[in-house]
């Protein structure tokens, strides 16, 4: 069952709570999370994995507040990161600099520095340019530098476009055709500043098909053994993130076939095993909450203009993203199809068309359901618009993870140059 359900009175409810109330107190749009909700879904994917003795790396991209990564830490999880910003991030959160793999094909020196001068658990490198940097730089530092290599395994993982890193001709990895991986791995594990950590393999997001993860991983597992075989360490297999959710029902994702898909493959063969998962434990346990300012009739079609638009979240425009929007209050019958648009001054910004939606008036709430990965993570300061507010609620109460970050604050950064010398 979702985690967002219709109370007594019909309204729409996080773990004892009305969203509406939630509203009324922090003021809208507001992102809400579940903290129920997150530490069930991390907790089952742990079980899932835990046959295996697989470690967690929450990948922090989908949804970076500090009180999300907190709560994943004391759950047990690590974190992937994907930039020095991320790593900040983690470290604020209280995790544990050994408890965070390094993701992303542009990692600068500056980046690899301050990684290595923390002693990062893990940084996955995407070519042969970023070994030899990381060398380098481990070599200036003196100290030995744990890389794994981030493989491409040329698996088409049957999504969007834009959530598709598996094929060969995406920026991501290292080819395994060719035997380039092989090379680059062997090269690597010859290095006096690198310790070799192992490989690792992403193939895309929201995937909800398990064949292209069966197809990636016994491509990775065939690649671990044969280096292994020759005589190279190989302790460490990363199996990325990738797991894909419901975003019709909104309810949880079940890991238990994933879980069974990793053990059949994995059992017994003797690598430690991490996972990546973002989406699939967060993304259904926030929403998104906004209200109606407008109705208008424009020809045959219905607007609702409310007060979120594609700067609070981005994904319906970038990735054609279907977000179910459910009323706060109790739903009357559905009247006619409705455009849910924000107030942006873009045909793209809109949260949902063509949604059978009941009467609304000004002042009526909606939650966006399926918003808490990619949500906030993603949003803008676009049309000089301060991001959605975020709250997490917990044991019955709700706790601001986020302030909107006043418009002054924004203005307060900037600078006018002197124009004196240019004439009126
Ligand atoms: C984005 C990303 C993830 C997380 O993907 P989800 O689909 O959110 O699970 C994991 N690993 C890497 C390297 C990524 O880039």
């Amino acid at each position: 069952m979702c985690v967002f359900y219709r109370n007594n009175n019909e309204e729409l409810s996080v773990d004892g709570m009305s969203l509406g109330a939630i509203a009324k107190q922090y003021g809208s749009p507001l992102y809400v999370y579940s903290a129920a909700g997150i530490t069930d879904a991390f907790t089952r994917f742990q079980n899932a994995v835990a046959p295996v003795n697989g470690k967690v790396y929450f990948a922090m991209k989908a949804n970076s507040a500090l009180g999300v990564l907190a709560l994943i830490g004391k759950l047990g999880g690590g974190m992937d990161i994907v930039s020095a910003g991320e790593l900040a991030r983690a470290i604020a959160a209280g995790i544990k600099p050994s408890d965070v793999v390094f993701s992303g094909v542009g990692k600068t020196n500056d980046e690899i520095r301050q990684a290595l001068a923390c002693n990062i658990g893990q940084i996955n490198a995407e070519s042969q340019a970023e070994v030899a940097a990381i060398s380098a730089i481990a070599k200036e530092m003196d100290l030995l530098a744990p890389v794994a290599l981030r493989v491409n395994v040329d698996v088409s993982p049957s999504t969007h476009a834009k959530i598709s890193t598996g094929e060969r001709n995406t920026k991501f990895g290292i080819s395994t055709n060719q035997r380039e991986a092989c090379d680059i791995y062997q090269q690597m594990a010859k290095d006096p500043h690198i310790s070799p950590a192992g490989l690792a393999v992403h193939i895309g997001s929201q995937i909800r098909d398990l064949a292209p993860f069966e197809r990636a991983y016994s491509a990775l597992l065939a690649l671990a053994i044969e280096l292994r075989n020759a005589g190279w360490p190989v302790p460490n297999l990363d199996l990325g993130g990738g797991v894909g959710i419901d975003y019709d029902t909104a309810g949880p994702t079940d890991f238990k076939e994933y879980g069974l898909l990793v053990q059949r493959l994995f059992a017994g063969q003797g690598f430690n095993l991490g996972f990546e998962p973002g989406r699939a434990i967060i993304a259904n346990n926030g929403a998104l909450i906004t209200q109606v300012i407008y109705v208008k009739q424009g020809g045959d079609k219905r607007f609702i203009i409310v007060d979120a638009a594609m700067n609070d979240l981005l994904r319906p425009t970038l990735y054609e993203a279907h977000h179910a929007i459910w009323p706060l209050d109790k739903p009357g019958i559905s009247t006619s199809k409705a455009d849910i648009v924000g107030p942006v001054c873009e045909t793209g910004d809109y949260l949902g068309l063509d949604r059978d939606m009941p009467n609304l008036s000004a002042g009526d709430g909606l939650a966006i359901l399926s918003a808490g990965a990619y949500g906030a993570a993603m949003a803008s300061n676009y049309n000089s618009r301060s991001p959605a507010a975020e709250v997490m609620v917990v044991d019955g109460a709700a706790h601001l993870l986020r302030a909107a970050r006043p418009i002054a604050d924004y203005i307060n950064d900037e600078m006018i140059p002197n124009y004196t010398d240019i004439p009126e």
